[in-house]
């Protein structure tokens, strides 16, 4: 290995592939690279792709003949590509890229590392370089899935559901809690399927309690749980325990019968509904994130409105909404993709209305409330925070007029809110 290789690793899709590429940047520390965040001021290119749905497979394909230009212009020398676009395709991908020196699979850090000359120090691939912010960390507790979704490519690019044993996990986060953590995002494809494989029964109740115990950690906050078996003991650690903050994400997908049928998501409608009612009744306080797809193929007009009543009824606090993406050898790919593209965007938009009224209201009715606020960055006359009713990146944010006031990045404060728009809240810090 030249002395000191620069190496420029890029991140594209979801947290999951943002929990790899940190590992794999902190192996490569260890292993004398010098990491840049400038792709052309690197020896070599490393791209962590997405292969999830169309437009996430195209972006990492320009990304990839970017950095293929880059080296055939001479400003770097290797291009490595790896993740799940590569996993999912790097037969076709390495005949029609053929400048692209190595492909490889998902989470293959010992090859990426081999490829540069080094050794994986397995030990540590616990730690990490964080590309988030220190104070807020996203702790991948799984990988994998073992559910059939007819749409979902994911399982054939992760395979089959694997838990990470708890110690190891208390292990890092206790790692980030030394580097100033205080927020844990918990992520995997489906988390209350944490432990069966491992522990023969759901048990994520349990690894959430002992992630509370570490000194330093102030948040935890679950994302990606799954509708069809939701553990009791996750609705009363999330009710109980103070570090467990009461937010949810649970993609829910679609809400008709017909719909979740073919989309074999293993639950149905009535069901759904009595789960959404059972953790409010049981969780005071709870805020609910879900997404939806629109436009499946088996969404008709009457299944779409039942949709828009649905979110109209319950009003969930966060909805993300994704347009029916045919992918190959999936069992949905069948079905082909009777829903043209213009009735997707119709159907999408339509949703994301209805959902900004409900956000306006739900965000009206926190004016005079007093929230715990985790102050992040700057922007103009603000400071940018968030409470425990927003997931970072996707959700909605705090702003704090920044008058004389110097708060330290990174720190709780307490704060009053007294505006709102759809998307944010407005806040003044509480007198100490
Ligand atoms: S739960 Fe369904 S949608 Fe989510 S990753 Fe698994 S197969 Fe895909």
């Amino acid at each position: 290995m030249r002395k000191k290789e620069k190496v420029s690793v890029i991140t594209l899709g979801c947290s999951k592939n943002t929990v790899d590429s940190e590992r794999l940047m902190n192996q490569l520390k260890l292993n004398n690279c010098k990491l840049t965040d400038n792709p052309e001021d690197a020896d070599t290119v490393i791209i962590n792709t997405c292969g999830f749905i169309e437009d996430a497979k195209k972006e990492s394909i320009n990304t990839i003949l970017n950095a293929v230009s880059l080296k055939e212009s001479g400003s770097i020398n290797r291009v490595i590509v790896a993740g799940c676009l590569s996993e999912r395709y790097s037969s076709d991908l390495s005949k029609e890229i053929p400048e692209v020196d190595v492909f490889f699979g998902t989470e293959n850090y010992e090859g990426i590392i081999k490829e540069l000359g080094g050794e994986l120090k397995y030990e540590l691939l616990g730690e990490r370089v964080l590309s988030t912010p220190s104070h807020t960390a996203y702790l991948k507790i799984s990988e994998g899935c073992d559910h059939p979704c007819s749409f979902c490519a994911i399982p054939l690019m992760r395979g089959k559901h694997k838990s990470i044993p708890i110690e190891n996990l208390v292990k890092e986060a206790e790692f980030l809690a030394r580097n100033n953590t205080k927020e844990l995002v918990i992520i995997g494809q489906d988390t209350t399927d944490y432990g069966k494989d491992i522990y023969s029964k759901q048990n994520i109740a349990e690894l959430l309690n002992e992630l509370s115990k570490i000194n330093g950690i102030e948040w935890i906050r679950l994302m990606y749980a799954y509708p069809s078996h939701f553990p009791d003991d996750l609705i009363r650690v999330i009710r109980d325990n103070p570090k467990v903050v009461p937010y949810i994400d649970i993609p829910l997908q679609h809400v008709s019968d017909d719909v979740l049928k073919s989309m074999r998501r293993g639950i149905s409608s009535r069901r759904t509904k009595s789960l959404i009612k059972k953790l409010r009744n049981e969780i005071p306080e709870l805020v609910l994130r879900t997404t939806f797809i629109v436009g499946y193929p088996a969404e008709t007009e009457n299944h779409f409105e039942e949709l828009c009543d649905f979110i109209q009824d319950f009003k969930f606090d966060r909805v993300g909404v994704f347009t029916f993406s045919v992918e190959e050898n999936t069992t949905s790919f069948l079905l082909g993709d009777p829903v043209s593209k213009k009735q997707k965007e119709f159907r999408k938009q339509k949703l994301m209305e209805i959902q900004q009224e409900i956000s306006l209201e739900k965000n009206k009715g926190m004016i005079g409330k007093q929230l715990k606020l985790l102050v992040e960055s700057i922007e103009g006359d603000y400071y940018v925070a968030r409470s425990y009713r927003d997931a970072p990146e996707v959700d909605g944010e705090v702003l704090i007029p920044r008058g004389k006031q110097k708060l330290k990045l990174g720190n709780f404060y307490m704060g009053s809110i007294y505006d709102c728009n759809e998307f944010d809240l407005f806040a003044n810090l509480e007198c100490k």
